[in-house]
């Protein structure tokens, strides 16, 4: 169920990184979307977006989502580049689901770069 602006799903640890109730290392914040490191980074720069409000996975993305989602891309093109990825690439990665290997139930892009990545992924 889509929850509504401004309210936290309790249990949620990346709500709780939005509200400043757990900490993080934090690269960007503003309005809509926080921005950290990842606990367990998997390259040498490995940065979770978020957006403010609890959405639990992409598929709950709704069509009155597509400017929230397009600024969230935007966003991380913009980290990329102000983390100096952009030269030699970076990955941007969404998993989502059981299958996906989604762990954290809000959605969140990864920002990947510092190495090369192989494809297909594993
Ligand atoms: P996913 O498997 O796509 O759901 O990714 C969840 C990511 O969140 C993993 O890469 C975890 O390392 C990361 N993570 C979990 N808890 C925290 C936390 N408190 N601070 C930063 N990253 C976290
Ligand atoms: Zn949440």
């Amino acid at each position: 169920m889509p929850v509504p602006s401004g309210s936290a799903v309790s249990g949620c640890v990346f709500c709780a990184i939005a509200e400043g109730k757990i900490p993080a290392r934090m690269v960007h914040e503003d309005e809509d979307f926080v921005a950290f490191r990842d606990l367990n980074p998997q390259a040498p720069t490995h940065v979770l977006i978020i957006p403010r409000r609890h959405i639990a996975r992409m598929d709950e993305l709704l069509p009155g989502d597509a400017t929230l989602a397009g600024r969230l891309l935007v966003l991380a093109g913009e980290i990329a580049r102000s983390l100096g990825l952009a030269q030699d690439g970076f990955r941007v990665v969404v998993n989502t689901g059981d299958d996906g290997g989604q762990t954290v139930h809000h959605l969140h892009l990864h920002v990947l770069g510092g190495r090369a990545f192989s494809w297909p992924p594993g």
